[in-house]
Formats: structure tokens, C-alpha cells, sequence
């Protein structure tokens, strides 16, 4: 009966990731080509097949790493579109996402949709979106969709693609500073967030992942998520491996983040120095003004008080 029963959830996911890659490839103008790789196929147009070839190259070097630490094996294709201009990737993804986004996964499809790096001025960035989204798709692999809570997701994400503006502790030293540092549980919002908002909630979260790794070891992190994938909420599954639940963790992690970004704003010192300099600048100039008036205030007296004597002289000839 089971079997039978799997058999029909199987049959009616071919029937409907069939129709969502058919509507996918048929809609909009654009001639997709496509290539496969051992757990992907990816969908590009023409003047993207040298990028199409580099991104089989990356995801083929970063797939055995995210399987190996977080112990997931892909057991379908992720289908991977690369989308040739800003306009063909905000048809694809939907107005729910907001344009600073590079990359979306949407996992119940294990579909992935990028901008290609032909639209960015950052020629590496687009392959690490690439990762970044095959890190959530793997992390969504097998857990009936199930929600993870934002800022593991996407930490676990930035953590293994390394983006240079997220996998940084720059914003969040400014904000622990400023007294801007968003609740880790808030970060499940960031698709609402304005982009600088946005990019402190990934480096946030990115940090957050870092520590559980730095401060519990990779092992504990593979039970972590291995224990999602059994079922337990984050809550639980933290509580099973690292014996602290979601609260626990984020006001030690917290206690960590204030004492190791407390004084990073001075890493920004030659940014300061200009401001010191101008300012030394001003205040110079500021100085030599008022000396220069009292000089020539002085002088006036000076005359004022010479006068008599030059009348004197002059009728003493
Ligand atoms: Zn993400």
C-alpha cells in the first residue's frame, strides 16, 4: 500500500516538474540551450555557453564540499536557468523578489535562477550566487518543506559561497556600534528588508553559521542539520547537539559578536585619518584667519596711535 501510494507521489512530481520545465522553456523568447552535469542541467542562451561551462566547473567543485560537511547526497537534478538580461530574470522569478537579488532557489521545484554574468560587473560573483543557491537547495533536499529558520539557511548558504559583501564582518561592526543588530529570528523577513538592511541580516547570519562551526565543531553542525532533516524543528535540533536552544545560542552569540567587533571600526582607520586630516585642515585655516584679523586690528591701532608723532615731526622740519 505504501509503495503504491509512493509510486503516485512520484508519478504526479514527474507529471508536474515536466510541466513547470516545459511552461519554463516555452515562455518568453528566449532559445535555451543546456547542458548536464553529474546532479544539475543547466538552461542557457548562446552567448552564455562559455559561462554555462563555468559554472558546470564550479558547481562540480563545490557540490562534493556542501555534501560532505552537511552529509547530503542530491538524489534529483537541480535545474539551473541562467537568464540573459535584468528583465528576463525578474519574468522568471516572480515581483515578490526584489531586484538587488542576484540568484533565487526555489527548492520544492529544485530550480534555480541566476542572472548571467554578462548582466554583472563582477565577473566571479554570479558562480558564487550559483553556489550560494545549490547550498539551499541541498539544505531544503528531503525534509518535506519543512521551514528553516532564514539566518541558518542563508548563513549555511554564504558560508560555503564565500560572497566577498556577505562572508565579512564590515556592516556588523558598524552596527554593534550603532546599536543595529537585527534579531536572528527577524532575518526571516530579509526579502522585505532595503539592500543595506539585507546585506547586514546575510552577514549576520553568515557569522552566526561561522561560530557554530568555529565554536562547536563541523561534526556537531552535520548532526545539526542532519537532525533537521530528521524532522526536529532548529530549536530541537540545536538543543540535541550543541545543548543550548535558539535563545541560548543567540545571546552567547551576541556576548561574542560585541566583543570581538567592538573596536573593528578602527580596521577603517585610514577612512578616519581623511576625516582627521580635513578637519585639522579647516580648523588650521580657521586659526590663521583670526590671527591674521587681529594682526591687522593691531596695526590699525598701531596707526591710530602714530599719528600725533608723524604731525609733530613734520612740523619740527
Ligand atoms: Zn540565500
Amino acid at each position: 500500500m505504501n509503495f503504491l501510494k509512493q509510486l503516485s507521489v512520484n508519478f504526479r512530481r514527474a507529471i508536474y516538474f515536466n510541466l513547470m520545465l516545459l511552461t519554463l522553456l516555452y515562455a518568453g523568447e528566449i532559445n535555451w540551450n543546456s547542458i548536464s552535469g553529474t546532479h544539475w542541467v543547466i538552461f542557457f542562451e548562446a552567448n552564455d555557453s562559455k559561462n554555462a561551462n563555468k559554472l558546470l566547473t564550479t558547481l562540480d567543485q563545490a557540490y562534493p564540499k556542501i555534501s560532505v560537511a552537511l552529509g547530503i547526497e542530491l538524489t534529483d537534478s537541480v535545474y539551473f536557468f541562467m537568464a540573459p538580461t535584468e528583465s528576463d530574470y525578474l519574468n522568471h522569478v516572480g515581483s515578490s523578489i526584489p531586484n538587488w537579488s542576484s540568484g533565487v532557489a526555489f527548492p520544492a521545484q529544485r530550480r534555480i535562477v541566476l542572472k548571467s554574468p554578462r548582466t554583472s560587473n563582477q565577473p566571479n560573483a554570479p558562480f558564487k550566487t550559483a553556489v550560494h543557491e545549490l547550498a539551499h537547495i541541498m539544505l531544503h533536499s528531503n525534509i518535506d518543506g519543512r521551514a528553516i529558520p532564514r539566518w541558518f539557511d542563508e548563513g549555511i548558504a554564504v558560508y560555503f559561497s564565500g560572497e566577498k559583501m556577505y562572508a565579512s564582518g564590515s556592516l556588523v561592526s558598524k552596527a554593534v556600534i550603532s546599536k543595529a543588530l537585527i534579531d536572528l529570528m527577524e532575518i526571516d523577513r530579509v526579502l522585505k528588508f532595503h539592500q543595506d538592511k539585507a546585506r547586514l541580516a546575510y552577514q549576520q547570519s553568515y557569522l552566526a553559521v561561522r561560530y557554530l562551526f568555529e565554536q562547536y565543531g563541523a561534526e556537531q553542525v552535520k548532526k545539526l542539520v542532519q537532525q533537521l532533516r530528521q524532522g526536529n524543528d532548529l530549536d530541537q535540533a540545536m538543543l540535541n547537539t550543541i545543548g543550548m536552544d535558539m535563545a541560548d545560542f543567540e545571546y552567547e552569540w551576541y556576548h561574542h559578536i560585541r566583543n570581538k567587533y567592538r573596536w573593528h571600526f578602527l580596521m577603517d582607520f585610514d577612512y578616519y585619518l581623511w576625516i582627521i586630516i580635513l578637519g585639522l585642515f579647516i580648523l588650521g585655516f580657521i586659526l590663521i584667519r583670526r590671527r591674521n584679523r587681529k594682526t591687522i586690528k593691531r596695526w590699525e591701532q598701531e596707526d591710530d596711535w602714530d599719528e600725533p608723532w608723524s604731525d609733530t615731526d613734520s612740523s619740527t622740519i
